[in-house]
Formats: C-alpha cells, structure tokens, sequence
C-alpha cells in the first residue's frame, strides 16, 4: 500500500506560491512536482514522435481557445465552445475519420454532430449505446433491475461501440452521453485515443458541474449518507 499519494485538490499553498506555479513555489511532501524522478519518467515517454505531436497540438489547441492573448494581459477571453475545439484538434492533427459513440437518449444531438463535423469534412463513423441489440438478461441483469420492469431491454454496449470503430481503423473517438461506467469500457477498448465531448449527467442536461456547483444548496442532500 503506497503511503503517500497526491492530493493536489487539497493544496493549502496559494495558488500563485505553487511550486506547479512557480520554480520558487511550495508543496506538500506528497506533491507530485516535487517527485523529479517521476516528472523526468514521465517527460521521457514523450519522447514518442506520436504522442509528442499529439501532446503539442493539444497545447496548441488549449491557447487557442482564448483570444485577446498577449503580454500583459492576465485575462484572455474564452472563445469557442467544445465541439469546435474537437473538430480544430482533428484538423490540426489530419485526421480524416471520426468515431463518434453515444447515448441513445441523445440521437438527435448525434445526428446535428454528425453533421457538423461532415461538414467539416470529416467522415464520420457514429456507433449508438444500444447497437447489437444484446438483452441485458445476457449481463445477468435481473427484470427488477431494468429501466422499465417487464419490457425487453437491450443492454449498452460499449464493447461493441469501441470493436465497431477499431474495424472501422477510426483515428479519432468522440465520446457523447455515455453512461458512468460504459464510457469506462468505451475508453478502455478502443484503440483510437479518444476524447469526450459530453458526459452523461442526466437530470442537468448533461452538465455534471451544475450538481458540483450547488452541492452545497440544491444538491446538499447528496452529502447526507
Ligand atoms: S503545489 Fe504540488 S500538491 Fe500543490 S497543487 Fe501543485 S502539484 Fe499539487
């Protein structure tokens, strides 16, 4: 059992007096910027020409969602919303076709992506939850455990969704709506790296922050057990 682990969420140090901030900053023993021999480990295996161009791009990216950069100003504005950001990565990074996997709850939301991102000039591979039309009584589910007790249900089948976009050699995943646990095995499984433009979070819109901003308000009851 390791002792010491991080917990960078619970960093007493002010934010600008960081040692991740500043070469002079401070940290706990268990800061993971003070474990050098982890840092350079970490440094070597970019050193992979893929993952290297990879990591760059997405830098890249990451600024380029600001504008009004430059010296002396501390506050650019955040300008392009996700799925932009998602299709300019693609672009940046010459990929030509696209795995996109969701919820069936949110096929009208998959066909706009879809969509979109073709008429950017991607082909897009799309792979739905519910595809293989498995029963979920193949999982052991009992009937009491279904969404709707005595009806046939078809299990979600991330496996399915990851083999489907392996077979179709996508070079990029695109996660939208699955549930905790199938994304899991989505993300596991497939062989493309894969981002997430949505994460199911089903009674705010798919906006998990929404229940984390007001946990201590609306959503306190959660903190009760
Ligand atoms: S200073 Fe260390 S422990 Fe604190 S947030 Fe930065 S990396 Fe984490």
């Amino acid at each position: 059992m390791i002792e010491e682990f991080p917990e960078c969420a619970l960093c007493s140090f002010p934010p600008d007096g960081r040692l991740c901030r500043t070469s002079g900053g401070g940290g706990p023993p268990s800061c993971p910027t003070r474990d050098r021999e982890l840092v350079s480990e970490v440094m070597e295996v970019y050193a992979d020409p893929d993952l290297a161009e990879f990591a760059r791009q997405a830098s890249i990216q990451e600024a380029e969602g600001y504008e009004g950069r430059g010296p002396g100003n501390s506050a650019p504005r955040p300008s392009k919303p996700r799925i932009l950001e998602i299709a300019e990565f693609a672009e940046r990074m010459k990929f030509s076709r696209l795995g996109l996997v969701f919820c069936v709850g949110l096929m009208r939301e998959a066909e706009k992506v879809c969509s979109f991102l073709s008429g950017r000039g991607f082909q897009v591979v799309s792979v739905v939850c519910k595809a293989g039309r498995v029963p979920k009584e193949e999982l052991g589910i009992l009937d009491s455990e279904k969404i709707q007790p005595g009806s046939p249900e078809a299990m979600c089948n991330p496996l399915l969704q990851a083999a489907a976009c392996n077979r179709a050699e996508t070079e990029f995943n695109i996660v939208m709506g699955l549930c905790v646990g199938h994304d899991s095995i989505f993300l596991r499984h497939s062989k493309a790296y894969c981002t997430v433009l949505a994460a199911k979070d089903r009674p705010t819109g798919h906006n998990p922050l929404a229940a984390v901003y007001t946990l201590d308000s609306y959503y306190r009851y959660m903190k009760e057990n």
